[in-house]
């Protein structure tokens, strides 16, 4: 796997294609950078600036494989703003990491929205309640990740932490099948945010004592992950 390989090929792109889209002079489009992330790795959309950053892109002609992936995404980043926002009910009063990162989630399920809007495609959550999900596998997921998050405030930390990496590998799964420049612009720096999440929930559990082991990234990636600074 050349997944670091990949990874700053992606970095790359997206660095690019921002100061493609004219603007600011640091190459942010107007009204600011579509995507930013807070002191404590929260990663969020700015939904004005994400909409005229994908303005001024081309919508290009979609794969199945392209539309295939929105649809997918739009659950998944669902997924983990539904179980953030159960472990919050449950561990707000300890730690508000799990509210801080869910409204960054908020806007990441949102951004891939947009993307569906923009392609005209249905959208799978368009009519689903908080906990429910068309994708059987993401189904079992929430039920799975939930009762264990809800055992202890250390096991909420590790369910953070394993959506994160569950997310990672689906985001760099899905990246070599997808061209089009607006869905590579919003899967970026969706992988920058889960990369930024996995760190916050990975240091929210050493403060606890508790060293994270990686269940889906491998040994190296998740290394270089967690040993740097949140990428801004
Ligand atoms: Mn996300
Ligand atoms: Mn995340």
């Amino acid at each position: 796997m050349k997944q670091t390989l990949r990874k700053i090929a992606v970095a790359a792109l997206g660095a690019g294609l921002l100061a493609a889209c004219g603007g600011g002079g640091d190459g942010t489009p107007q009204g600011g950078p579509p995507f930013t992330v807070s002191a404590d790795g929260s990663s969020a959309f700015a939904a004005a600036a994400l909409g005229s950053t994908l303005a001024a892109l081309p919508v290009e002609a979609l794969s199945a494989a392209e539309a295939a992936s929105l649809a997918y995404m739009r659950e998944e980043e669902k997924l983990a703003y539904d179980v953030y926002s159960r472990l919050d009910a449950m561990w707000g009063r300890q730690l508000p990491i799990f509210a801080n990162i869910a409204q960054s989630e908020a806007t990441h399920t949102e951004a891939v929205r947009q993307l569906l809007v923009r392609y005209t495609l249905t959208d799978p959550a368009a009519n689903l309640s908080a906990g429910l999900f068309t994708v059987p596998v993401l189904q079992q997921l929430y039920h799975d990740l939930v009762a264990q998050g809800a055992t202890s405030l250390i096991a909420a930390l590790q369910v953070g932490a394993t959506i994160e990496e569950i997310d990672i590998v689906d985001l760099e799964t899905a990246l070599p099948t997808i061209d089009n420049q607006d869905i590579r612009l919003v899967y970026g720096n969706l992988l920058k945010g889960s990369r930024n999440h996995l760190r916050a929930f990975v240091q929210a559990l050493a403060q606890q004592g508790v060293t994270y082991t990686p269940a889906y990234l491998t040994t190296d990636t998740y290394s270089a992950i967690v040993t740097t600074a949140f990428e801004r």
